[in-house]
């Protein structure tokens, strides 16, 4: 088995995510065969910094010897068995676990698989919450609101309360009505002032929609303090709280997706703390088990839960599960995982690191396409414009942005691009060497493809 035959195959048989295949096809795949702390190395040998936390999910790094060992030890005892009539040890533990370091009564966890299930989970607990209560009074109540530009998964409920057109777009037809909240994009909306005015009037704009149809509301869905897939647009100060106090305001439960923000991607554990929001319900996913093993959490307060507790026939019940809801291998990887981030303090280390990265991302407005530069914590993004002023972006076939990306791939960096927002999420124990690595690394690629554009002079 070569690398040219594993080329092949690839190109065969595997459909990537996201992807046009056919595009993909026409390219040379990155074929990983290793990691190595913040490093991947693939077939031929060739090593690359993982400026992408292998999609937004590593946490302690590759290879790591003790999240590989409580794997083993794991694998050792049982890898499976199911949740549905019966427990199991690091499923107890890390339910515990997660009550005691999630923000204030959040206390009763359903487990899944991916992100997109948890905030299904979410929606649907929302939702049947307030038919346990009082099903007449509320029987209007089944609508979601979600931000523009939100992203919330890809399975059908979640694609619901999604904002992306581009991606959800030819799905329409399938979807549950969502109620759009304008989101607090300040770079493109200068013509309402500073990210402050931008904020006040986005809030003003919730409030006026809640005002009027609260009653049929039966949550909102925010991802706090950052919306990731949308290309790291970064909500001004304050928003998240005040999108908090509107929802308890208009009695509407808040459903908090830290599927990205979580496990201190934003320099807390979880995002929402910086503005001291205790949601109703919390969706985790991404860093849980240190990037390890696919695993998702939805908790909920004690409110919600007691909601469902009744007589079985009263059907109260969360007619919801997964065949491997509450997997061993993974949740034994998230203890770890957690109880690592804590004795190794990582958190403070994140706080500082991504200071020092601050700093060192300012270089890049040196180079005249980068626009906007948003930064929480690990999550960054740099918008890529033609032009500040008028902050027109390059169409996909001028092939700028992905040639940037590409660029940075040949020169040892693995990055990828949102729409016009060239992305860096680097691995969350990654090195001040690593880190500088990867600023060069896309400023040179940036400086590489504006002059073999022609947008700046060679001689620059
Ligand atoms: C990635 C993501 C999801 C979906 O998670 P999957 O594991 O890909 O299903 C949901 N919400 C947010 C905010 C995400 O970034």
């Amino acid at each position: 088995m070569n690398s040219q035959d594993l080329e092949q195959w690839d190109k065969e048989y595997v459909w990537h995510p996201f992807t046009q295949m056919k595009t993909y096809r026409e390219s040379k795949p990155l074929i990983i065969e290793r990691g190595e702390g913040s490093y991947l190395i693939d077939v031929d040998g060739k090593r690359y910094l993982d400026g992408y936390a292998s999609l937004w999910v590593n946490v302690h790094g590759h290879n790591e010897p003790e999240l590989n060992g409580a794997l083993i030890e794991q694998v050792n005892k049982v890898a499976h068995s199911t949740l549905l009539g019966s427990a199991n040890v690091p499923s107890i533990l890390l339910a515990k676990k997660l009550a005691e370091i999630t923000p204030g009564p959040l206390s009763k966890v359903f487990y899944s698989d991916t992100g997109s299930a948890a905030v299904e989970i979410a929606l649907k607990v929302a939702y049947q919450y307030w038919q346990n209560i009082d099903p007449v009074k509320h029987r209007n109540k089944n609508k979601f609101v979600s931000l523009d530009e939100a992203y919330h998964g890809d399975t059908v409920g979640a694609v619901s309360v999604g904002g992306m057109d581009l991606f959800h777009r030819i799905f329409k037809p399938l979807l549950f009505q969502r109620i759009s909240a304008p989101s607090p994009y300040a770079y493109h909306m200068t013509e309402y002032g500073d990210p402050e005015a931008v904020k006040n009037h986005c809030l003003k704009e919730l409030e006026k929609l809640l005002q009027k149809q609260s009653e049929e509301i039966a949550g909102l869905i925010i991802e706090p303090l950052v919306q990731g897939a949308a290309g790291i647009i970064t909500h001004p100060l304050g928003f998240l709280k005040e999108v908090g106090q509107l929802c308890k305001k208009y009695n509407i439960l808040l459903i908090c997706d830290e599927v990205a923000v979580g496990f201190g991607r934003t320099g807390t554990m979880f995002a929402c703390e910086q503005e001291d929001v205790v949601p109703d319900i919390m969706c985790m996913g991404k860093g849980i088990t240190g990037g390890y093993m696919p695993l998702a959490a939805t908790i909920m307060n004690e409110q919600i839960f007691q909601s469902f507790l009744g007589e079985r026939e009263e059907h109260k019940t969360f007619y919801h599960g997964h065949t491997y809801t509450g997997n061993q291998l993974a949740c034994a990887l998230a203890l770890k995982n957690i109880e690592l981030m804590e004795s190794r303090n990582l958190i403070k280390d994140i706080q500082k690191k991504s200071k020092y990265l601050s700093q060192r991302l300012q270089a890049l407005y040196e180079l005249p396409i980068v626009g906007d530069i948003r930064q929480r914590g690990f999550m960054i993004g740099v918008e890529i414009v033609k032009d500040r002023q008028t902050k027109e972006t390059f169409t996909l076939q001028e092939n700028v942005v992905s040639g940037i990306i590409h660029t940075a791939r040949e020169n040892g960096l693995i990055i990828r691009e949102l729409g016009p927002v060239i992305t860096m999420m680097p691995i969350l124990s990654m090195s001040e060497k690593d880190l500088d690595f990867m600023v060069e690394t896309v400023y040179h690629a940036i400086q590489e493809v504006s002059i073999h554009k022609g947008l700046i002079p060679a001689a620059n």
